[in-house]
C-alpha cells in the first residue's frame, strides 16, 4: 500500500485535466455550431422576406395601375403562389385600396394607425386570428404596401434542431421565439448570441451552449472519455510501479553517502580515574530522512561487502576535519580523534596518502589521530599491511587494535606491528559485576594486553562496578554509556563547553 495516494491523485488529475480539455473543445465546437445554426435561420428568414420583396414589386405595379378587379386578382394570385405569404395589401390616403383578400380585408386590427416601419413583429392582439404576425412594408409614391407572414412560417425557420440551442427573431424591441406571443423586451435575457441580417432590419438571437455539460461530454466524447480513463489508469499503474520499485540496498547506501546522509557521531573517551575528557571515537550514523538515525551495525557490513566503505569513510574523514577545525580552540591538548578503518580500505595502495592528507587538513597539529583497526573481518596480516600501519605510526598516527580479544587468529604479528592502543571489547567489560569470579576472563585479557606493554582502552563501561574494577587495574582510558553515549557534533560542542576543564562526572 506504499505510495498509493500519489498515483491515484495523479490519475485523477490527468483524468480531470482530460475532461476539462475535452469539454472546452466540445464547447467551442458547440458555439461554432450555434453560430452556423444562426446563419441557417437567417438564410431561411431571407428566403421568406425575398418572397415578400418580390410580392412588393407586383403590388407596386398594381398600385401604379390602380387597383381594379384585375389588380386584386394579381395580388391574390401572388399571395397564393408565394408559399410563406399570408396577405398583401396596398394602403393609400388613409385607407386600404387593394388587398389579396376579397373585400380588401387585411386580417390586422389597427392597420391604419401602424407606423410605416419596413419590418414589424405584431403581437397576437394585432391580428384577427389572435396569432402574432410579421409585417413587411414598403412606402412608394404615396402608397404603402404591406405584406404579412404568419408566425407558423417564422417558427419553422427558427426551429432548426441543434441540441440545447434555441433561436428567436428580433425586430426592433420585439422578439418571437419558437412558442408564445411576440413580446417587447429591453434586455437580452439568456439569449446572448446575436446575428444581424445584412439585407433586412432584423436579428437572430440565440443562447450559448452551457459551459459544462455532462450530457454533451457523454454523447459526443464517450470514446475519448474511455480512452482518457485508460490512459489515466495506465499512467497511475506505471507511477505506482516506479514509486514502489525497491531500490537495492547498495544503491540506497551509495545515494546516502553522496547526499551526505552518513554523518559522524562522537563517543567521548575519558580518563576513568581523573574523569577528564581525552578524546573521541568517530562512529558512523545514517541520518535517514524517513527512518531517523540508523545504527552502523546495519549498514557497515553492507558497505564492507560492496566496497562502499571506502567512499563512506572518506566522507566521514572530510566531515570530521571540518567539524574539529570549527571547534579547534575548544579541544584539549593532545585530544584523541579515533576513526574506524576497515581492512579492505587499509589494504588500498592509496591509504597512506589519504591518511597523510587527512592529517594535514587539521588546523590543530597536536591532535592525536587514532587509526582503529578491527579484526571483525579477518585481518590479512601481511608485509604490506604491517608496512602501511607502521608508516602511519611513523607519521604521527596512533594505531589502535579494536575489539581486542575477539576472533583473533593469531597474535604473532603483534611483535612486528607498532600498536599504540588495544581496545578491550565491551563483551568482556560487560561481564564484570560485583561477583569476584565475573572478572576472570577480563583478568586474562588484561593480563595479555599488559604483557604486550601497550596502552589499554576499555570499551562499553556501563556501571560503577566496571569503572571501579578498571581503575583498580589501572586502565586509564575508558569509553562507555556510563560516561557518554555517542553524540552528534552539536552535543559534542555542548559537552566541551559545559566542562571547560573537561572534567567528567566520575565519582
Ligand atoms: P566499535 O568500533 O567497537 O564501536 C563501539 C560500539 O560500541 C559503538 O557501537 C558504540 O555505540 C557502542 N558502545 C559504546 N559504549 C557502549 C556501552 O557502554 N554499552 C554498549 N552496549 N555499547 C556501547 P556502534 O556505534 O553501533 O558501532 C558498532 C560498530 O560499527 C563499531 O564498533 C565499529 O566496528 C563499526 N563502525 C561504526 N562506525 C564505523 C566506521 O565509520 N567505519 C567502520 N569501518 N566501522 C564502523
Ligand atoms: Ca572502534
Ligand atoms: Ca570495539
Amino acid at each position: 500500500m506504499r505510495h498509493i495516494l500519489v498515483p491515484v491523485a495523479a490519475a485523477l488529475a490527468l483524468f480531470i485535466m482530460g475532461i476539462f480539455i475535452l469539454n472546452t473543445q466540445l464547447w467551442y465546437s458547440a458555439r461554432a455550431d450555434s453560430m452556423t445554426g444562426a446563419k441557417f435561420v437567417v438564410k431561411n428568414m431571407n428566403t421568406i422576406l425575398g418572397e415578400a420583396q418580390r410580392a412588393t414589386r407586383t403590388a407596386m405595379n398594381v398600385a401604379a395601375a390602380g387597383c381594379d378587379e384585375e389588380g386584386q386578382y394579381r395580388l391574390g394570385t401572388e399571395a397564393a403562389l408565394q408559399p410563406h405569404l399570408r396577405t398583401i395589401f396596398i394602403l393609400a390616403h388613409g385607407q386600404i385600396v387593394c388587398s389579396s383578400l376579397p373585400d380588401n380585408r387585411v386580417l390586422l386590427v389597427n392597420v391604419m394607425i401602424l407606423p410605416d416601419s419596413p419590418l414589424m413583429l405584431l403581437p397576437a392582439k394585432e391580428a384577427v386570428n389572435g396569432l402574432p404576425v410579421l409585417l413587411y412594408q414598403t412606402v412608394s409614391d404615396g402608397s404603402r404596401i404591406g405584406i404579412t407572414v404568419s408566425d407558423r412560417h417564422i417558427r419553422d425557420a427558427l426551429g432548426i434542431s441543434i441540441k440545447g440551442i434555441s433561436y428567436q427573431l428580433r425586430v426592433g424591441d420585439t422578439v418571437l421565439g419558437l412558442s408564445g406571443d411576440a413580446t417587447s423586451v429591453n434586455d437580452k435575457g439568456k439569449h446572448v448570441g446575436r446575428l444581424d441580417a445584412k439585407n433586412y432590419p432584423y436579428s437572430i438571437e440565440y443562447n450559448y451552449p452551457p459551459l459544462f455539460s455532462v450530457h454533451r461530454l457523454v454523447s459526443q466524447g464517450a470514446g475519448i472519455l474511455l480512452f482518457l480513463l485508460l490512459i489515466a489508469c495506465l499512467g497511475a499503474y506505471a507511477l505506482y510501479k516506479y514509486l514502489n520499485k525497491s531500490t537495492p540496498p547498495e544503491e540506497s547506501l551509495q545515494r546516502a553517502i553522496a547526499k551526505g546522509e552518513i554523518i559522524p557521531f562522537y563517543q567521548p573517551v575519558v580518563n576513568g580515574r581523573e574523569g577528564t575528557l581525552r578524546g573521541v571515537e568517530v562512529l558512523a550514523r545514517w541520518k535517514h530522512p524517513k527512518a531517523g538515525y540508523i545504527s552502523p551495525a546495519s549498514f557497515i557490513p553492507l558497505a564492507e561487502k560492496s566496497g562502499l566503505i571506502v567512499p563512506l569513510t572518506r566522507s566521514l574523514m572530510a566531515q570530521v576535519v571540518m567539524q574539529m577545525n570549527a571547534i579547534s580552540s575548544k579541544l584539549p591538548e593532545g585530544f584523541h580523534v579515533g576513526i574506524n578503518f576497515s581492512a579492505s580500505h587499509i589494504a588500498m595502495p592509496t591509504f597512506v596518502d589519504e591518511c597523510l592528507d587527512y592529517k594535514s587538513r587539521f588546523e590543530r597539529k597536536d591532535l592525536n589521530l587514532v587509526v582503529e583497526v578491527t579484526e571483525r573481518e579477518p585481518l590479512d596480516i601481511d608485509e604490506r599491511l604491517v608496512h602501511t600501519l607502521n608508516t602511519l605510526h611513523e607519521n604521527g598516527f596512533a594505531i589502535a587494535l579494536d575489539d581486542f580479544g575477539t576472533g583473533y587468529s593469531g597474535l604473532s604479528y603483534l611483535h612486528d606491528l607498532h600498536i599504540d592502543y588495544i581496545k578491550i571489547d565491551h563483551s568482556f567489560v560487560s561481564r564484570v559485576n560485583e561477583h569476584e569470579e565475573s572478572t576472570r576472563i577480563l583478568d586474562c585479557v588484561l593480563d595479555l594486553a599488559r604483557k604486550l606493554s601497550i596502552s589499554i582502552v576499555a570499551e562499553g563501561v556501563e556501571t560503577k562496578a566496571q569503572l571501579d574494577y578498571l581503575n583498580r587495574n589501572n586502565i586509564v582510558f575508558q569509553q562507555g554509556y556510563y560516561f557518554f553515549k555517542p553524540v552528534p557534533f552539536t552535543d559534542l560542542i555542548k559537552i566541551l563547553l559545559s566542562k571547560p576543564n573537561v572534567k567528567v562526572m566520575v565519582e
